[in-house]
């Protein structure tokens, strides 16, 4: 186990900054995702972890050592990769001890660590079988227990189920986070996939343009995200957003306006901002009494639906925007998740509300969070302005 520390990691190629600045303080025994799209630097962070690169910049730590020059073999980790190289002349116990019979182990201690790490990966019974006999998931078992079987104080895994079909790879997090569990050593792991970020980890480390962007729990990221990146990358689908303008009493934009009291969500009138909010954080009026802070209706038109089984996704157009004629009318477009058992059908009028309580302000040109949660327990609430907007119909 071990704390592992980066400190203004920088690594530069010739004309490519893929890390940049970064600063990374991970707890002995945390389960830190990096995750961000492809070609954010995930992997080259990664490995100025491992040891396979040399920042250009700045320190790498790993316990209460200073381990930037130091080569990967002495560094106390070990890495599992996509590509599962497993030996194919080899059976699994040859293939799980490889490493430490080259290190010149007892035969002994060599026994007693493959069944362990075979216990620990359920691979036992298996260890006499070829590589070419198993499926992609026990292969990647194999890779995980050759792994396990060097004691790391760190392991680095570098999107070790991407090769894997979809429900394996669903299959195959329940076990990293058992292993995890079981063996409380401090995991790194790289993914693009921000579903399996926010399903293993402790922290999150969202990267983006090798820089980071936000690192805390997968919740907070979720419901607080730092910044625009943050919204959009992490929760699928994809968080709404609609750039406006703030005035006295709230938001305007071409698609709708919310009301608010600027002075106490941290905006003034004239700011730019972009209002954010998450498809299952608006609703169809009719459910607004299961709202905890609806806000004033607004005007739409459902365009397309997608049903997902367990819920319902539907595209609105809402009446401004299709008033202004817009002709990116779909570039305004709301997203809207209702339960399944829904009666909302294709290119129908309706009324949505959206829940005060998780809408979002970012600044527009630096899209950093402002305001999480637009309720306002003093003054105008949310009662009130839906009180008023009723009295309107
Ligand atoms: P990710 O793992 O997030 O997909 P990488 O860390 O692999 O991203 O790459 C980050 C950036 O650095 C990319 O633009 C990539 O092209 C660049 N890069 C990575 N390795 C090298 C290299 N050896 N030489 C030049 N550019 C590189």
């Amino acid at each position: 186990m071990a704390r592992v520390k980066l400190e203004h990691v920088t690594k530069r190629y010739e004309d490519v900054t893929a890390v940049d600045d970064m600063n990374l303080d991970i707890r002995d025994g945390e389960f830190v995702c990096l995750v961000g799209p492809s070609g954010c630097g995930k992997s080259t962070t990664m490995e100025t972890i491992a040891g396979l690169t040399l920042p250009t910049e700045g320190e790498v730590w790993i316990g209460d050592r200073e381990v930037t020059r130091l080569p990967p073999k002495d560094r106390g980790v070990a890495m599992v990769f996509q590509n599962i190289a497993l030996f194919p002349h080899m059976n699994v116990k040859d293939n799980i001890s490889f490493g430490l019979r080259l290190r010149k182990y007892d035969s002994e201690e060599i026994d007693r660590r493959v069944e362990r790490a075979s216990d620990i990966v359920q691979l036992e019974g298996m260890l006499e079988r070829m590589p070419d006999e198993m499926s992609g998931g026990q292969r990647q078992r194999v890779a995980i227990a050759r792994a396990i079987v060097r004691n790391p104080d760190v392991f680095l895994m570098d999107e070790p189920l991407a090769n894997l079909d979809a429900k394996l790879r669903v299959h195959m997090r329940t076990e990293l986070q058992r292993l995890h569990k079981e063996l409380e050593t401090t995991i790194i792991y790289v993914t693009h996939d921000q579903a399996e970020a926010m399903t293993m980890s402790d922290r999150i480390a969202v990267i983006d343009s090798g820089e980071l962007q936000q690192i805390d729990p997968p919740l907070v990221c979720y419901n607080e995200p730092a910044n625009l990146f943050v919204a959009g990358f992490i929760g699928s689908p994809s968080m709404n957003f609609t750039t406006g303008d703030v005035t006295e009493s709230g938001f305007t934009s071409d698609s709708f306006d919310i009301e608010f009291d600027p002075a106490r969500m941290g905006v003034s009138p004239g700011d730019h901002v972009t209002l954010g909010v998450r498809p299952e954080d608006v609703y169809p009026v009719d459910q607004r009494e299961s709202v905890g802070h609806p806000s004033m209706r607004i005007d739409a038109r459902t365009d397309v639906t997608e049903p997902m089984g367990d819920e319902i996704f539907v595209y609105l157009v809402t009446q401004e925007d299709i008033e202004m004629d817009f002709e990116a009318a779909e570039a305004g477009q709301l997203l809207m998740s209702v339960s399944p058992d829904s009666d909302v059908d294709v290119d129908q009028d309706i009324q949505v509300v959206l829940d005060r309580a998780k809408i979002h302000l970012f600044d527009s040109e630096t899209g950093d969070a402002i305001q999480h949660g637009l309720v306002n327990p003093t003054s105008r609430d949310s009662t009130t302005e839906e009180a008023e907007a009723g009295s309107d119909d």
